[in-house]
């Protein structure tokens, strides 16, 4: 490497940030933008326990609109559960929040919005109060108790915490235009732009990406230091599919999937 790598943001608008990024390849501006995509955790519903649910809607598809709900996220109080000494199935206070709804269509049809949820954590609160969840029927009611926790988009793309995380290489030409002078500057240039889901601060999601990025690269060097890295690579089989002409990695748990769809 040797080169240095350079940011200056251009632009945030609400959830939006626009920056470039110079001074790398390709291939690190791909794995930042994953890393942003896969690994920066936030919150969303996984647990529902549901006590009543007079509506036209089965209980799972309830649970499911439950936990795409985008959830403000507090990094700082809550951990990811697998990283949490509760052990506990339920979670504690600094792994799971808690999102309660009772709601009862009285005289007249009402829409139950994911405004209509109470957070036990103020702060663990929907994004938008106005997603509509379900319509209730008068004399129709709905009860539940929702546990929500901090996940990766890798997971379940519920815990995705951008709607769009995209770069576009951009050459000098393009980047004179925008005012920036690369004298120094070595290497591609790219321009990112960052929609979070308004659960975290565009910029946060960065700056966590890197922090996330930045952990594995470490894990990777030490890994190297003490030479295990051979023992993992022997581990990961590669198997050369005859038939099809295609590369298959372990990939025995796909294989049943596949069988059951037939
Ligand atoms: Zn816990």
């Amino acid at each position: 490497m040797g080169e240095k790598l350079r940011v200056e943001a251009l632009t945030l608008k609400g959830d939006t940030l626009r920056f470039i990024l110079m001074g790398c390849d390709t291939a690190f501006a791909n794995a930042l933008r994953r890393t942003m995509i896969s690994e920066v955790p936030c919150m969303a519903i996984e647990d529902v326990f549901i006590f009543a649910n007079t509506s036209v809607m089965h209980d799972e598809i309830l649970a499911h609109r439950l936990g795409l709900i985008p959830l403000k996220t507090d990094l700082e109080r809550y951990v990811l559960p697998e990283r949490c000494d509760c052990g506990s199935e339920l979670g504690c206070s600094r792994c799971r929040a808690v999102l309660t709804l009772d709601v009862s269509a009285e005289g007249e049809a009402r829409t139950v919005y994911s405004g209509d949820l109470i957070p036990e954590d103020p702060v663990i609160r929907p994004v938008n109060s106005e997603i509509p969840l379900v319509k209730l029927a008068p004399g129709q009611a709905l009860k539940l108790e929702a546990y929500a926790r901090l996940g990766l988009g890798k997971v379940h793309a519920k815990w995705q915490p951008v709607s769009c995380c995209i770069y576009q290489q951009v050459d000098e030409r393009q980047l004179e235009a925008l005012g920036i002078d690369r004298t120094e500057g070595v290497g591609k240039a790219f321009i990112f732009t960052v929609e979070s889901t308004g659960c975290l601060p565009p910029e946060r999601i960065v700056s966590e990406a890197v922090k996330v990025l930045m952990g594995k690269l470490e894990e990777f060097s030490e890994k190297m230091r003490r030479g295990e890295l051979m023992e993992e690579i022997k581990e990961f089989e590669v198997v050369e599919e005859v038939g099809r002409g295609l590369y298959r990695v372990s990939a025995e748990e796909y294989e049943e999937e596949e069988e059951e769809e037939e």
